[in-house]
C-alpha cells in the first residue's frame, strides 16, 4: 500500500506540479468536497455468466473538483489515506448508496446486492469494527451489502482485519477480493479469511482469449475459487469473445464496459427497470 501510494503521489504531482501547496490545497479542497455535494456515486451493474441477471452493483466513486474537473479516483482515494480522510470517504459512499437505491426501493428486488471498495486503513484502529456498525445500521439485511478489498489491504494489516471481517462475516456482510491475482494472495490467505467471491483483475480479463497465459490463469482462478466453494466474478469484460470463453469456463459472474458502464443513480434506475436478459 506504501508503494502504491508513492506511484499515485508521483501520478499526482505530474498533474498538478511539485508545489507542496497544490497538494494541501487539493487535499483541503476534498474536505470541502465531501461536505458540499461535489462527490457522488455511480453504480456498475455485474451480471450472472449463464442467465446475464443482474446480480448486483459496485458503487464507485467520482469528484468533480469546482476548477479541475473530474479528478481520478485512485488519485483522490490514496491521497484521502494520505491526509486521514479515508474513513469519511467511506461514511459518504456507504450512507450516499444506501440512500439512493434505498429510497428508490432497488435494493434487494432489482439489485440484490450492493458492493463497495474499502482501503487498508478502514480496518485500523480500534473504532473501526464500530464505524461499519454504524454505517450499516440503518440496513435490516445486512446480506446484501458486499465489501471489496485488494489482498494488499488485506496483507498490510492481517490480523486486524481479519477480525474485523469476522465480525462483518457473522452479521452476513459478504466479503470479495478485488484486483485477484496481482498481490500475494495465496490459497492460505483465501481459507483462513472469511471470503466470499474473488474478483479476477482486468490485467488478465483484458488478453483472454488471445493469450494462452492470461487463459490459463484465468482458468486457474476459477477452478481454485470453485474448489474452495467462492464466487467468481472476472471485471473489465469488454468484448462477446471475453463473455464467450467465460461463459465456457464457467465463471460466476461478469462486470465491465461491454454490459454496462457506471452510471448515475437515474440512469441505473431506468437501466434497471428496462432490462431484459438476451
Ligand atoms: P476497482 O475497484 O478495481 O474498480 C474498477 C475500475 O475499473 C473502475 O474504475 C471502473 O470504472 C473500471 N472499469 C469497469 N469496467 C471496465 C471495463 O470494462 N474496462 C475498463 N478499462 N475499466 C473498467 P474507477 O471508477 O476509475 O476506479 C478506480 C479505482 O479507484 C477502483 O478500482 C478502486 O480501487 C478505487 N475506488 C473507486 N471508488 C472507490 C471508493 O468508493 N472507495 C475506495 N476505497 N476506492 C474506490
Ligand atoms: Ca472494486
Ligand atoms: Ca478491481
Ligand atoms: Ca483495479
Amino acid at each position: 500500500a506504501k508503494e502504491m501510494g508513492h506511484g499515485q503521489l508521483r501520478l499526482y504531482d505530474h498533474v498538478f506540479g511539485e508545489s507542496v501547496h497544490n497538494r494541501l490545497q487539493l487535499s483541503q479542497d476534498l474536505q470541502k468536497a465531501l461536505e458540499n455535494n461535489e462527490l457522488f456515486v455511480v453504480y456498475q451493474p455485474q451480471f450472472d455468466t449463464a442467465s446475464l441477471q443482474i446480480t448486483g452493483v459496485e458503487a464507485l466513486l467520482r469528484w468533480t473538483h469546482p476548477e479541475l474537473g473530474p479528478i481520478r479516483p485512485d488519485v483522490f482515494i490514496s491521497l484521502a489515506e494520505q491526509q486521514g480522510l479515508i474513513a469519511k470517504v467511506t461514511d459518504f459512499v456507504c450512507e450516499k448508496a444506501l440512500q439512493e437505491l434505498e429510497s428508490r426501493t432497488l435494493l434487494h428486488r432489482l439489485i440484490p446486492r450492493l458492493s463497495i471498495n474499502v482501503s487498508a486503513l478502514d480496518f485500523e484502529g480500534s473504532a473501526c469494527a464500530d464505524a461499519f456498525q454504524q454505517r450499516f445500521s440503518t440496513l435490516k439485511d445486512w446480506s446484501f451489502i458486499q465489501l471489496e478489498l485488494t489482498e494488499t489491504a488485506i496483507m498490510n494489516n492481517f490480523e486486524n482485519t481479519r477480525r474485523v471481517l469476522d465480525r462483518l462475516r457473522s452479521a452476513n456482510v459478504q466479503v470479495s477480493i478485488d484486483d485477484f491475482g496481482t498481490g500475494y494472495s495465496s490459497l492460505n490467505l483465501l481459507r483462513r479469511l472469511p471470503v466470499n467471491e474473488v474478483k479476477i483483475d482486468r490485467s488478465f480479463i483484458r488478453d483472454i482469449p488471445r493469450s494462452g497465459e492470461s487463459s490459463s490463469i484465468v482458468r486457474t482462478v476459477i477452478a481454485m475459487a470453485r474448489s474452495l466453494k467462492l464466487r467468481v466474478i472476472a471485471e473489465g469484460v469488454e468484448t462477446p469473445a471475453q463473455i464467450r470463453f467465460l461463459q465456457e469456463e464457467n465463471c460466476d459472474e461478469l462486470q465491465g464496459f461491454y454490459l454496462s458502464k457506471p452510471m448515475r443513480i437515474d440512469a441505473l434506475e431506468a437501466f434497471c427497470k428496462s432490462y431484459v436478459p438476451e
